[in-house]
């Protein structure tokens, strides 16, 4: 889908605190503590909440990242929750 390289103005103030979907996607899943940030090796790990799960896709739908369907949106979450692990692979 393609959501990595915009065109951005040079010198345009960036307003947004997330970029792309998926850095939206991975902000609002540490917002509802679903996933959580490995503080030694900075891994994001599947805190393996279905709760969180749930309340992240809720809010996903509700108000989903701007330029992005709720659709989309909750695509982009799954996308992380499979990119991630709920180990970090460097702790051992
Ligand atoms: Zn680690």
């Amino acid at each position: 889908m393609g959501s990595g390289a915009q065109a951005r103005q040079p010198g345009a103030p960036v307003r947004e605190p997330y970029r792309t979907l998926q850095g939206w996607a991975i902000g609002l899943l540490l917002e509802v503590h679903a996933i959580k940030e490995c503080e030694e090796h900075g891994h994001m790990l599947d805190r393996t909440d279905p709760d969180a799960w749930k309340r992240a896709r809720e809010i996903a739908s509700k108000y989903p990242f701007r330029g992005a369907t709720p659709a989309e949106a909750v695509r982009a979450l799954d996308d992380v929750m499979q990119s991630v692990g709920d180990t970090c692979p460097e702790c051992k």
